[in-house]
């Protein structure tokens, strides 16, 4: 058979994309190659449901050992007593966790998306907040989680589950107040640690584990992994509100999180995306991973302070982590002209909505601009400064298509010394 060429171009043109670049999207980062190979790969022509050991098919006694090596190295990582590796994204990870705690119509309180949450903490058009009845905390005027509303609201409404965590939030979390509230209420705590689990799991943030009761997480994000999901527990648990097994003992929460992976909201397994996911969560265990997680903080500090020194309002003042929301509006320009002047000049990152912003999702007055990806590509603090000399440029000169395409060329020029995937070719 010949080579789908139609196909494959398009995937070097997008090589050609991420090579020439500078990419800041909070949410993204380069994996390993090792990483990319693990997930081309025969695992993906087979069928394996269930968990290893207690398969519905025959033929699983590989990908059993695939998949026991993948849990093993994640509960390494995050040191925790159980795992699931098989959520295909961070939102069916979390699907699974609403699943196995939640019965439809119940409360659960997490953070606003409009102040940083994310879809799947109850927005109406998720399963989340069509499913569940969700109730919302926000940010204080400085941008700092309101623990304070979030307290009032979970001793008022007695939500069942609190969930921490945000997709747009530039600040460390207090786990062990919130672990405190639910105590009261006899609330579960629910850590979603898409963003920051490679920080986390670097040792240089709070450690969810210690006091929330179920974590979940992208692969993708600062775990540099393959796209994909995963859910934890260090502390395995019997949840007092579900359904008795059949021999009448309450089911523990590992249980009811695996059934509602399968055959809850999934069917098989991407046995190749977690031969991929046990690639990466090596890659962490293997000593350089924390110096990368240092970087990273290193980077967005300095990426912070050279944005305020030109006058650019940073959402709570700065950053704990690898990401920084930035509200436009004293420099007169939206989220959306932001986002797609900085896009022609190939310097990529999101119109985000900032807290308590007046305008649309669709328009927004904010950009979010996050630093794993450029740090991955091997940039220092030094470069910071570069990359934000080049985003002011390009800002303050949003309608002039010449300065814009000096700027393309200025990138496309630096980043030849970050090389990207050289093995490619
Ligand atoms: C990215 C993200 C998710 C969802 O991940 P997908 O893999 O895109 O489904 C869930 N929760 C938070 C907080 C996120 O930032």
């Amino acid at each position: 058979m010949q080579k789908d060429t139609l196909v494959f171009d398009l995937i070097n043109k997008e090589l050609d994309r991420q090579r020439n670049g500078i990419e800041l999207i909070a949410s993204e980062n380069f994996t390993s190659l090792q990483v990319m190979q693990a997930m081309g790969t025969v695992p993906t022509n087979k069928y394996a449901e269930g968990y290893p050991g207690k398969r519905y098919y025959g033929g699983c006694e590989v990908v059993d050992e695939i998949e026991t090596l993948a849990i093993e190295r994640l509960k390494k990582v995050f040191n925790c007593s159980w795992a699931n590796v098989q959520p295909h994204s961070g939102a069916q990870a979390n699907g699974a966790v609403f699943l196995a705690v939640m019965k439809p119509g119940e409360k659960f309180l997490g953070l606003d998306l409009s102040m940083g949450g994310h879809l799947t903490h109850g927005s109406p058009a998720n399963f989340s907040g069509k499913t569940y009845h969700a109730l919302h905390y926000g940010v204080t005027k400085d941008g700092i989680v309101d623990y304070e509303q979030l307290e009032a609201i979970a001793r008022s409404e007695k939500p069942k589950m609190i969930i921490c965590g945000a997709s747009a939030y530039s600040r460390d979390w207090d786990y062990k107040r919130i672990r405190a509230v639910a105590d009261e209420i006899g609330a579960v705590v629910f850590a979603d640690i898409a963003h920051p689990a490679g920080l986390i799991a670097a040792g240089l943030l709070n450690d969810p584990f210690d006091h929330c009761h179920i974590v979940s997480s992208t692969t993708h994000k600062t775990l540099r992994g393959p796209r994909g999901g995963i859910i934890m527990l260090r502390h395995d648990f019997e949840n007092p509100w579900a359904l008795k097994d059949p021999k009448g003992n309450l089911r523990m929460m590992s249980s009811l999180l695996d059934l509602a992976v399968f055959p809850g909201t999934q069917g098989g397994p991407l046995e190749h995306v977690i031969a991929a996911k046990a690639v990466a969560f090596g890659e962490i265990l293997d000593g350089s991973f924390k110096a990368y997680g240092q970087q990273v903080i290193a980077n967005a500090q300095a990426m912070a302070k050279a944005l305020v020194a030109r006058g650019y309002q940073l959402i709570s003042g700065g950053t704990d982590n690898h990401l920084m929301l930035i509200d436009l509006r004293n420099k007169n320009l939206t989220g959306k002209k932001a986002q797609e002047t900085l896009d022609k000049a190939h310097i990529t990152l999101n119109k985000n909505a900032v807290p308590f912003d007046d305008k649309s999702p669709f328009v927004t007055s904010g950009i979010r601009i996050g630093v794993p990806a450029v740090t991955t590509r091997g940039m220092k603090e030094a470069d910071m400064e570069t990359v934000v000399s080049m985003i002011d440029k390009v800002l303050m000169n949003a309608d002039d298509e010449a300065v814009i395409a000096s700027v393309k060329i200025e990138v496309r020029e630096f980043m030849q010394q970050f090389p990207l995937y050289p093995e490619l070719g």
